[in-house]
């Protein structure tokens, strides 16, 4: 059975960096067999209601601005997979519709020109419902659970400390109150206490810096409720960006 991913994506600029965290993504790709495709839940996709990515051909978009001429210019050529669309309507009934306005963007492709860089496993993208509560983002999860029988790999690209504000570019460490979140929902993500992860504010005051929004924090709760009890939690890039946001990701399963 596949495991679950969740991913810190950071800057788009590990895209197209070679860096500790990047050399992170290429390595945990390669402790599992190859998915027959991938369903990404990227933090920068939060749309009213829930929505697929449908098309076969998806575009790669750059959904950023004042990076360099050379992150515009990637281009993530994975296939769609309609079976997957299809599969994935099954199990979400019409709580998700068919959205393609959009394209993979830099949540998915920063992470996946790392993980598979010949773009031969197909993608399908799913939105984050931004009016859905942390347990219904769960229960989403729940539902697509069955995919990883099919061979399936669940990923969600967020970052669970994501607060832009407060960035320092001279704190590779991270601040107290972020190495303090990142632990608390460490902590019960490795012990599977996924109730204290959906509320998250328990953790105190660490817990309102976080984030200020929680576009990046959600694809995790998504992963979560993808994951089984009895699944190993490897935890991997437990790093820290400009002081204020996280990486660390997990491999559950
Ligand atoms: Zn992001």
């Amino acid at each position: 059975m596949m495991p679950v991913l969740f991913v810190g994506h950071g800057s788009p600029m590990n895209a197209i960096e070679d860096n500790e965290i990047t050399r992170g993504w290429r390595e945990i790709s390669k402790t599992f067999d190859k998915p027959v495709a991938i369903l990404c839940i990227s933090a920068h996709w939060y749309t009213d209601r829930t929505r697929i990515l449908s098309s076969s051909e998806p575009r790669t978009i750059h959904d950023f601005y004042g990076f360099p001429r050379e992150l515009h210019a990637v281009q993530y050529p994975a296939k769609g997979e309609p079976t997957l669309v299809a599969e994935v309507e099954k199990l979400l009934g019409s709580s998700v519709s068919r959205d393609d306005s959009w394209g993979l963007d830099h949540g998915s492709w920063s992470v996946l020109v790392h993980m598979y860089p010949e773009s031969d496993v197909p993608v399908v993208q799913l939105s984050i419902d931004a009016g859905a509560s942390t347990r219904q983002l769960y229960e989403i999860g729940t539902l697509l659970r069955p995919l990883r029988e099919q061979g399936v790999l669940i990923l969600g690209s967020g970052n669970v400390v994501h607060n832009l504000t407060l960035m320092d570019m001279s704190n590779p460490e991270g601040y107290t109150w972020a190495v303090e979140f990142d632990d608390h929902v460490r902590t019960h993500v490795c012990t599977h206490e996924h109730d204290q992860v959906l509320h998250y504010e328990q953790a105190g005051p660490c817990a309102g810096r976080a984030f200020r929004t929680r576009e990046h924090f959600d694809p995790l709760l998504v992963v979560l409720g993808a994951s089984h009890p009895s699944d190993p939690v490897h935890v991997f890039n437990r790093k820290f960006f400009a002081g204020s946001v996280s990486m660390t990701s997990y491999r559950i399963g």
